[in-house]
């Protein structure tokens, strides 16, 4: 098949130029698609894309710009959205016309797609390069929030795929911005359907529906399974193995879903994949099950909030390896006790914290814990009715003490207690400190902070208590 840049390439376009009169050079072509191809520009944050139709597709050019206005005009389609800027005029050029238009994205960013494992390299290339299985977790939480922000205003975003997601280069960093807009539209909107191969649902593949909201949590689903096992989710030993013979049926059959799923049937698992208890939570692996296996279906389908819950539970539950040669970070759940690239049982000193909310109506149960190695780690505390107050905590591992530091402006008096809930020491929580409050802590010993107690509807009474460990603090 003759792709989209070869086609520019062919008619050899090296600029275009915007209704605002601007001219954009067209320097290298980083994703290309069924639909058109980006490229960068001399202009450091702005890319162009392009795509190309028949001489007399003038109508289709005009709805299409029209479609761009509108975009441009939204001001409630989330911000990490590369919406068009402006539109590049047209063309005309060997029987075809060349359109598209021009959009902004952040500087220092690489598609999801450049970062993917290369043919041959080890597994932990791959991670490495992500930044971690952690940074995965925070992107793809991430992913899901952008897409969640276009469904919430009944748009469907329609060709999600890894040449679309784009990722702060630095692994210091986790931005994330889609670009693309260009099938961004109501579901009801839709003449057909557009899906990037290996990412379109089962029934837009039986033509038995068009894109919407549940088509594009298929395609987040496969981009977030894709991201972390590195293999298709259909794509296993059925395929691997077959003859040349069946083989392009079989890869038919993977596309649409309609081989058993690589994590829940033996016959089709797949050796190239990175291991799911390595890089998935067994909670995860769950949501990856109800998506493809065999009792899954458009309506059982997880929805983005369901990504995005788990995502996030799991985002703070890693621990680092303390072997000086491998250091990895990796997820830390029940069975799981020792390093899963190196074999080393020991991990750096780590403090877990355990928020409640007490209340003197109901049991109360601690939520999901937040492991604090190396770097600060955020966490909330309602400390009224309809206020929550920002905390930050730290681990010292070296003068055995974990700070705390509090982001309102008064000072916050707490009640800390050793071993168990109860009456303990004041300690004043001061607004505006740099490193926060330390509090000297022994190994495996609970502490208890608890915050005052507030009274909410009508006259029932909560209060919030942060519970915190420490691990590995001894070496
Ligand atoms: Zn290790």
């Amino acid at each position: 098949m003759i792709s989209m840049k070869d086609k520019l390439d062919k008619i050899q376009l090296t600029q275009v130029g915007t209704e605002n009169s601007e001219v954009f050079k067209l320097v290298e072509c980083i994703g290309e698609g069924g639909q058109g191809a980006v490229y960068t520009t001399q202009r450091k944050n702005l890319l162009v894309k392009l795509s190309i139709a028949k001489e007399d597709a003038d109508d289709i050019i005009k709805a299409k710009y029209r479609r761009y206005g509108t975009l441009r005009g939204r001001r409630d389609l989330p911000s990490y959205l590369a919406k068009p800027l402006s539109e590049i005029t047209p063309i005309v050029r060997d029987g075809f016309i060349v359109y598209g238009y021009v959009m902004e994205l952040m500087e220092d960013m690489v598609s999801l797609h450049s970062l993917f494992r290369k043919n041959g390299e080890k597994p932990t290339v791959y991670i490495s390069r992500m930044g971690g299985i952690q940074r995965m977790y925070v992107i793809l939480r991430k992913i899901a929030e952008i897409l969640d922000g276009i469904h919430s205003i009944g748009y469907v975003y329609g060709d999600l795929n890894p040449n679309n997601v784009f990722i702060s280069k630095d692994p210091a960093y986790t931005e994330v911005q889609l670009i693309d807009c260009d099938n961004l539209m109501v579901a009801a909107d839709y003449d057909g359907f557009i899906y990037y191969p290996g990412y379109g649902a089962p029934e837009i593949l039986k033509g038995i529906a068009r894109n919407s909201s549940i088509t594009d949590i298929w395609s987040y689903a496969v981009l977030a399974f894709y991201t972390l096992q590195q293999a298709m989710p259909f794509q296993g030993k059925m395929v691997m193995d077959a003859g040349t013979m069946e083989l392009s049926q079989l890869e038919r059959k993977a596309e649409a879903g309609e081989l058993p799923f690589i994590d829940e049937d033996l016959n089709n698992a797949a050796a190239h994949a990175l291991p799911k208890d390595v890089m998935e939570s067994p909670t995860l692996q769950q949501l990856f099950l109800k998506a493809f296996g065999k009792d899954s279906s458009p309506i059982s389908r997880p929805v983005l909030q369901e990504w995005i819950a788990e995502f996030q539970n799991w985002e703070h539950r890693f621990v680092k390896c303390s072997n000086k040669d491998c250091g990895s970070a990796y997820l830390k759940y029940k069975g799981v006790n020792k390093c899963p690239f190196c074999d080393e049982k020991s991990i750096e000193s780590f403090v877990v914290c355990r928020k409640m909310i007490r209340h003197d109506l109901s049991c109360s149960q601690y939520d999901s814990p937040i492991i604090v190695v190396d770097s600060p780690v955020k966490v909330e505390i309602p400390i009224s009715e309809y206020k929550m107050l920002q905390l930050e905590v730290r681990l010292d591992a070296k003068l055995k003490k974990v700070y705390i530091k509090q982001f309102s402006d008064e000072d916050i008096t707490v009640e800390w207690s050793i071993k168990g809930i109860g009456t303990g020491k004041k300690v004043v929580l001061r607004p505006n400190t740099p490193n926060g409050t330390g509090l000297s802590v022994l190994n495996k010993e609970d502490n208890f902070l608890q915050f005052s107690e507030y009274a909410f509807c009508e006259g029932n009474k909560a209060q919030g208590v942060l519970k915190f460990t420490c691990g590995g603090l001894n070496g």
